[in-house]
């Protein structure tokens, strides 16, 4: 009993949240920032929150995360940390040589009020930048939202300072990427190329963060989006963003700024997600949608009803993105599956919209709920009143999955006590298809485990 003080009844709560289903903003702005080739990210706070930071991505991707941190003392906690700043750039440009790099904001600096537009004017005026090289920077409070902000205020900071429009358009369509994994970013890839369309996809940490050892320390790995796509950006003649809370925003500011058009889908994670990619990127890029894709979808159809009596009727409980869970839920309920609760860290009024649109008339009973009152404390009482057979998020979960004796699928931020999870994908056909085999063997374990001797089948 990990999680012995859960009581099953619960005490209305105003200022108190137990394990939060989020972390913090400079985390996905960290994560955002190595999607862009040659960046260096760079935490401008305490050197404590550079390590946490750093050491939450390099749990959850096994790969070595390389940022660097104004590393505030005491003096520039109480007087600002400008002077802090100014010498990382030098060193940082003398010492790694990035082509960029990426500055985000901690708690720290954001109290004392230190202004990076004039500080980073300053050094550039002041020659500490060096000819080509870039210094960019966004604002990730994190008192106010979650690494989910943090992911979209960096995203949205790469239309800020390199998409450029041109007078001539080009026939490419721009996928923004929302917070899923490098295996999710190159699956997403592989689809458009399947496709024949001309792409240009923004962060892109396939090949950063699932790279291969090769014997040689590379601070720069080959993969990322290049500084010229992102510039090239502004040409494009469409955007797609997957996932609201992630791309919306770059989506809004890249259409003012260069006159993109966008239309914003969920994540393509499941049957019905996927088939929405797959039509908005045949109509924007004007292509038709080739027989190998066509057969890709029909497999994973074949699958969800050769096994449709193992779903059907199973209870969920799930947490984590809202990105990730709108489709997810989706997809549960394509498979016939109950997913009665669902909780999201991130605030935001598009997730309760769209879980009372998902939810509402076929599992009227289902509890959701958003922001930082939605903790994993409540949706561990929530099982305990009424259990369910399966629960699906982050490592977090383990312990409510041990306690509670439910099957545990893995799935999201951070995954920090297994492997494997940033090699296969999860979006596209092929990657619902992993999903619901996963999802398949966790239930079939367990009612092997469990079940009464004489009820073990040797056949499904
Ligand atoms: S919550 Fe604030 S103080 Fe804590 S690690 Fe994140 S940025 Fe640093």
């Amino acid at each position: 009993m990990l999680l012995r003080h859960t009581t099953a009844k619960e005490i209305d709560r105003q200022a108190l949240t137990i394990n939060p289903a989020k972390t913090c903003q400079p985390v996905g702005a960290m994560y955002a920032a190595l999607g862009l080739h040659g960046a260096l990210p760079h935490s401008h706070g305490s050197q404590g929150c550079c390590s946490y930071h750093r050491s939450a991505l390099t749990r959850h991707f096994k790969e070595p995360v390389m940022a660097a941190t104004s590393s505030f003392s005491e003096g520039s906690s109480v007087f600002g940390g400008s002077s802090n700043l100014v010498s990382a750039i030098e060193t940082i440009f003398t010492v790694y040589d990035p082509d960029v790099i990426a500055v985000h904001t901690t708690c720290l600096s954001e109290t004392i009020g230190d202004d990076l537009t004039q500080i980073i004017s300053k050094a550039n005026e002041d020659g500490k930048i060096p000819e080509g090289k870039k210094v960019i920077y966004c604002n990730t409070p994190s008192y106010v939202g979650t690494h989910i902000t943090g992911y979209s205020n960096q995203v949205s900071a790469f239309i800020k300072f390199f998409a450029t429009a041109t007078p001539k358009k080009r026939n490419v369509v721009n996928l923004i990427a929302g917070w899923m994994e490098p295996s999710d970013m190159r699956e997403i890839k592989r689809l458009a190329k399947v496709m024949e369309a001309r792409t240009i996809m923004f962060p892109d940490m396939s090949g950063v963060l699932d790279a291969p050892l090769t014997g040689k320390f590379a601070m720069y790995p080959k993969g990322g989006t290049t500084q010229a796509d992102l510039i090239a950006a502004g040409d494009s003649k469409f955007t797609i963003g997957l996932g609201a809370y992630s791309t919306e925003d770059a989506c809004v500011k890249l259409e003012n700024k260069c006159r993109v058009r966008f239309e914003v889908i969920e994540i393509p994670i499941g049957l019905k997600a996927t088939d929405r990619f797959i039509t908005s990127l045949s109509r924007h890029a004007n292509l038709p949608v080739p027989d190998e894709i066509t057969e890709e979808r029909g497999r994973l159809v074949d699958l969800i009803a050769d096994n449709h009596k193992y779903f059907y009727g199973k209870r969920v409980a799930l947490y984590g993105d809202p990105d990730t869970l709108i489709p997810l839920t989706e997809f549960l309920l394509t498979m016939d599956m109950k997913p009665v609760y669902i909780v999201t860290g991130t605030l935001g009024k598009h997730f309760d919209e769209m879980m009372r649109d998902l939810l509402g008339e076929k599992i009227p009973k289902a509890k959701f709920k958003s922001g930082e009152r939605a903790d994993m404390f409540q949706l561990h009482q929530w099982i305990k009143q009424e259990p369910v057979d399966l629960l699906i998020g982050n490592t977090y979960g383990k312990y409510i999955a041990r306690d509670e004796n439910i099957p545990f699928l893995r799935y999201g931020f951070p995954i920090a006590d297994r492997a494997g999870h940033n090699f296969f994908p999860k979006t596209g056909y092929v990657g619902a298809t992993n999903l619901a085999i996963q999802i398949l063997e966790k239930l079939l374990d367990h009612t092997d485990r469990t079940c009464p001797e004489a009820k073990v089948e040797w056949q499904m």
